[in-house]
């Protein structure tokens, strides 16, 4: 077997090292690496300064066979990943007139004179060869140099990802080739971490598939990373054997979202969904939004931070007076009252506080109501107004679908 090659992730830019934005392409490539092989032995985040990344790219290729950046290939004086991909090389940049051409056209489609500098990004090195970025003007490198691969990408993720899969991915694939590694990921919800690593305790050991497990907003979730010829059979042995084991608590696979899940059993059986929302300001309809097909079932998303607009939109006054806006009555009312819309054939309610400073942060109640009846919950998060929004509209989204299990109307 093959072993896996030594990589190292350069993340560039000062704004990273100021926390002004989060490196979420580490994480991407960091999670993407496994599958090809590849064992990423170290991060480096480098500030925007030619010496600094000059010398942090040094000793990287000192380490590793593959050293992949992410930025610094804009145009401005700041941007220096070419540079001291250069330096430590030895080598020198020059202008790659097919490059040029395709820069200056890429600029008067959009009607504009091309700044001078961004003659910088037609720059190659003799080592380089130029990775295609069709959503902007940047290209990225593929450089080889004594045994050694360099991969420099542009920072923007919406640049970054697709030119990983379609330009680095192949040539990983062809530069590197690997026995076949598949992985598969498993998500649950409403069960604490530490059970699901229990649980998981005797794949950890097993080795193959390797095991991980992650929290997320949308619940814990088990990644199994198998290798080898049977890398197939071992991930769906794995898998069905896990499913047991978290039985009531899986709820997807890979790409499943919970909105989308939904959202298929809704379309399949022509039903209607309407949201009234209270605590989570919009976030419930924005996550049911997300799926293409939300068009063809949600009917109505009511915001209702505050008592009179929940009573104008058919929550009674007396239920809010007697029981307070954040109350199991009220969710049930709420509910209710956008079922009551005129099309709409399920309504979900959420109600709840977020904080800081009321008495009970973290306390949500859903509610859902459909032509069987009503029902609420009530959960407490930890205070905190974003998680409490985000988790407040997850768990809303898991109580319709396991609704729809019990009422038989899934796939
Ligand atoms: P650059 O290629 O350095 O010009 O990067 C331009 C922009 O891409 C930055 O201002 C960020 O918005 C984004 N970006 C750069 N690096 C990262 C990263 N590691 N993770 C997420 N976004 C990034
Ligand atoms: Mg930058």
């Amino acid at each position: 077997m093959n072993l896996p090659v030594p990589a190292e992730l350069i993340s560039v830019g000062t704004e990273l090292l100021r926390g002004e934005i989060t490196d979420t392409n580490a994480a991407f490539l960091a999670s993407q690496l496994p599958l090809y092989g590849i064992a990423l032995n170290r991060i480096t985040t480098a500030g925007d300064n030619l010496e600094e990344l000059n010398g942090i790219v040094r000793q990287a290729l000192s380490r590793a066979t593959l050293v992949i950046t992410s930025g610094g290939l804009g145009p401005t004086q700041d941007d220096l990943t070419r540079e001291a991909i250069a330096a430590t090389l030895g080598e020198t940049v020059a202008i790659d007139p097919e490059l040029e051409k395709n820069l200056r056209a890429m600029f008067s489609r959009f009607g504009r004179e091309m700044p001078p500098h961004n003659i910088k990004q037609a720059w190659l090195i003799p080592s380089a060869k130029a990775l295609p970025n069709p959503r902007g003007t940047a290209p990225g490198w593929w450089v080889e140099k004594d045994g050694k691969v360099i991969v420099t990408m542009p920072g923007p993720p919406r640049e970054m990802t697709p030119m990983w899969q379609n330009e680095v991915v192949p040539r990983l694939k062809t530069r590197f080739p690997t026995q076949p590694i598949l992985a598969r990921t498993i998500k649950t919800f409403f069960v604490p971490e530490a059970t699901v690593a229990e649980i998981c305790q005797p794949f950890f050991e097993a080795g193959n598939p390797a095991i991980g497990i992650y929290a997320k907003p949308d619940g814990i979730q088990v990644r199994l990373i198998a290798h080898g010829n049977n890398a197939a059979d071992l991930l769906d042995t794995a898998e069905e054997k896990l499913k047991k084991l978290l039985a009531p608590y899986v709820w997807g696979k890979d790409d499943d979202t919970l909105d989308g899940l939904v959202g298929r059993w809704l379309v399949k059986h022509r039903l209607t969904l309407a949201t009234m929302e209270d605590v989570t300001g919009g976030l419930l309809g924005s996550t049911i939004t997300g799926s293409p097909d939300s068009q063809r079932y949600y009917h109505a998303g009511i915001i209702a931070p505050n008592d009179r607009v929940k009573s104008s939109w058919g929550v009674p006054a007396s239920v809010i007076t007697e029981h307070g806006a954040v109350s199991a009555p009220v969710a049930e009312a709420m509910a209710l009252a956008v079922k009551a819309e005129p099309g709409a054939d399920i309504g979900v309610s959420v109600t709840g506080i977020s904080g800081p400073g009321s008495k009970q942060p973290g306390i949500v109640f859903i509610g859902l109501a459909d032509a069987q009846g009503v029902k609420t919950w009530q959960q407490q998060y930890q205070p905190g107004r974003a998680d409490t929004k985000e988790r407040a509209a997850i768990s809303a989204l898991f109580r319709l679908r396991e609704r729809l299990i019990e009422l038989n109307l899934t796939d």
